[in-house]
């Protein structure tokens, strides 16, 4: 099953993908996407209704995130040998982890706002899990049971942000606008192995990203497990997992998005995203920074 968001930023409707690539309209069946709708048992409930009954939303639509009501948006630094290698680092023999800002996530094709008096935004196509139950101390042989599905992220990086401006990676990775996800969640029975799938970006029509989920250091039951042992994983928590060789930053000399660009990335099962990027400006404010709806539960 594909799950979507779709409408105006901040006024999303839940819907679905159907097999034939239809948006359909489940407002009169779940009120969102949201932490109470991706427990095994809500999302069964969803799964038994007939899609093809459901209304077809007409016309281009917009893609907001695909879940709403994240409280961690927590990511995985240097999770595939070779980018390691291209930013000069170890391989980590535990996980690096570190914290995008909830606040930076916003639909897949939403604009990129490069931050103010930025000269080293970079690209980062990632595997993100979005968690469907509590996970405390889980398990990696358990951890898929507590994992709702997955979907593309481009965990976008301010380098000097990140890495010249002191010890801590977050505050270049959670700015406005670093967080596309989606276009879709496609639930756990649609990604039967997270660990051969191929990913891919381009920026400007130019391939920079090729790489394939089986080559991660550590693999998604192993990340679920390990981040429960430090935090409570709830229901729309998303891990993003760690991103392939291929960076800007590792480029001879690097290269860096410039307003103008457009990227483009995907994930194979995943669907792919496409942004254009923009200059800083304060008003008004990126789709990732307006309210979300007080009358939802
Ligand atoms: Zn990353």
């Amino acid at each position: 099953m594909k799950l979507v968001r779709y409408g105006p930023a901040g006024r999303e409707k839940p819907g679905l993908m159907d097999s034939g690539g239809n948006v359909r309209d489940l407002s009169g069946v779940a009120p969102d996407i949201g932490p109470d709708e991706l427990s095994p048992t809500s999302l069964d409930a969803i799964r038994a209704i007939d899609a093809e009954a459901l209304p077809v939303v007409q016309g281009p639509v917009r893609f907001g995130p695909p879940v709403r009501g994240t409280s961690k948006f927590i990511a995985i630094g240097l999770n595939f040998a070779d980018h390691a290698a291209e930013s000069n680092m170890p391989v980590p023999t535990e996980p690096v982890l570190f914290m995008k800002a909830p606040s930076c996530i916003q639909g897949p094709h939403d604009e990129v706002m490069l931050p103010k008096d930025s000269v080293k935004t970079d690209w980062e196509v990632e595997l993100g899990v979005v968690i469907g139950a509590m996970a405390r101390h889980v398990e990696a042989r358990d951890a898929v049971h507590f994992v709702a599905g997955y979907l593309t992220v481009n965990d976008l990086s301010e380098r000097e942000f990140q890495l010249e401006r002191g010890s801590q990676w977050d505050r270049g990775k959670g700015c406005d606008t670093f967080g596309p996800i989606g276009p879709w969640l496609a639930t756990t029975d649609e990604i039967p192995d997270p660990q051969n799938l191929d990913m891919w970006l381009e920026v400007n029509g130019r391939r920079m990203q090729t790489g394939n989920t089986r080559t991660m250091v550590f693999g998604v039951a192993d990340l679920v497990s390990y981040v429960s042992r430090f935090m409570t994983l709830l229901p729309g928590d998303i891990i993003t997992t760690g991103t392939p060789p291929g960076v800007g930053l590792g480029m001879k000399p690097p290269v860096y998005l410039r307003a103008g660009d457009e990227i483009r990335l995907g994930i194979s099962g995943l669907g792919e995203q496409r942004q254009r990027v923009t200059a800083f400006r304060l008003e008004p404010a990126p789709a990732s920074r307006r309210a979300e709806p007080s009358t939802s539960r």
